[in-house]
């Protein structure tokens, strides 16, 4: 039965980086005997303008549906003054809590050839191999109550709660200990167990996973040592661990160590393994509409969902070549471009092109 695979364009630069990425998908179905069909939603921005909702019934039905999502971006100016129940970034948090997709799995690779392009010293980085597991259906981006209420004198005051249950904790961590089976056997938990509860918990909970994995070293840091670290000496780290809203910012910072963020993938999987694919930044409405974005993180998530969701190895690793294969060759986006010899800056279509023709041979 062909794999059924939900393409949600997004807001800003999603829908550039997405049509890229279903090139790809279009060239394996017809190239490679990959069975595949494709069907587009609404998420986002894009909803609330056609629907009013940033996730409407049907792409969500839609989801259920599919055997994968593969997901732009979502959000920019236009919907910010909106209330913040009905924001296009609402409909990505719903999406991710309705399908129950709680591990976040977002690789930090240095490829050789963008070594320069980081921002640290390329002893530093080149070689770097980090697998970031963020949690992400709890902690405190839906812990309840929250809101904004107004005190009796008048004054207003903003509340989140940090929540997170054992079993919540138990079930990421054990993804990570999986992951770090299949890699050099480490993990280490961040957490600031020193002044929240809910991670104090975390910890104790990480420790008790430890025990089912005894070939796996189990270390703790705090998140801001782990901030430091992981710009000094990023690559003591194999598997990192860590809840909501900490993994959000600390993948944020290791995509700087890979040279940029537009080429870090990421994938959302429940306890199946069925998955939503997505590149781990943001809908770029500095840089919609101008054919600058670079569209490799994306592709590079169509290579986790073949691998993740869609058990299609072989597609995978045929995709990942092709974007090694046009990293070689000196095709730069703008954000990982640096002058060199034989190095060309590109466009968004043209390194998507690019990537087409690399998987051609
Ligand atoms: P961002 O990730 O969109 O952009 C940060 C910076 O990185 C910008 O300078 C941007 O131009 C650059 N950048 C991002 N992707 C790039 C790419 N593929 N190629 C080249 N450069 C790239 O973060 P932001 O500016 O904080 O947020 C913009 C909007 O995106 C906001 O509305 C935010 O809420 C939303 N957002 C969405 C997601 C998501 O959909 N998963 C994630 C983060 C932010």
């Amino acid at each position: 039965m062909s794999n059924k695979v939900l393409v949600l364009p997004g807001d800003g630069i999603g829908p550039e980086i997405v049509a890229e990425a279903v090139k790809v998908l279009d060239v394996l179905a017809t190239e490679f005997d990959l069975d595949i069909n494709l069907d587009n939603g609404l998420i986002g921005g894009a909803a609330i303008d056609a629907t009013g909702n940033p996730l409407p019934d049907e792409t969500l039905k839609n989801a259920r549906y599919a055997d994968a999502i593969l997901l732009g971006a979502v959000g920019g100016p236009k919907w910010e003054s909106l209330d913040i129940a009905i924001r296009p970034e609402k409909g990505l948090l719903k999406i991710r809590s309705e399908l129950d997709l709680f591990a976040n799995l977002r690789p930090a690779l240095t490829a050789p050839q963008l070594v320069e392009a980081s921002a640290l010293r390329s002893e530093v980085v080149s070689g770097l191999d980090i697998m970031i597991v963020r949690e992400l259906t709890g902690g405190i981006y839906f812990g309840q109550p929250r809101g904004i209420r107004e005190l009796e004198n008048g004054e207003k005051q903003g509340f989140n709660t940090l929540i997170y249950s054992e079993s919540e904790i138990r079930r990421i961590g054990h993804v990570a200990f999986e992951a770090a089976m299949k890699r050099d056997r480490r993990v280490c938990s961040i957490d600031k167990a020193n002044v929240l509860e809910a991670t104090e918990l975390w910890r104790d909970v990480m420790d008790e996973v430890a025990k089912d994995y005894p070939d796996v070293e189990l270390s703790h840091m705090y998140v801001d040592n782990a901030a430091m670290q992981l710009v000094r000496t990023p690559k003591q780290f194999d598997v990192m661990v860590t809840t909501n809203m900490f993994g959000d910012i600390l993948s944020d910072l290791a995509s700087m160590l890979t040279g940029s963020i537009g080429m870090l993938p990421s994938a959302s999987l429940d306890k199946e393994g069925k998955g939503m694919y997505e590149p781990i930044h943001g809908s770029a409405p500095d840089i919609a509409g101008q054919n600058i974005a670079n569209p490799l993180a994306t592709i590079l998530s169509v290579a986790m969902m073949l691998r993740y969701s869609l058990g299609e190895e072989k597609q995978a690793e045929r995709v990942e070549q092709a974007v090694d294969a046009v990293l070689t060759a000196g095709y730069r986006t703008p954000d990982i471009y640096s002058e060199g010899e034989g190095m060309r800056k590109v466009g968004t279509i043209e390194m998507g092109d690019a990537v087409v023709a690399a998987l051609k041979g």
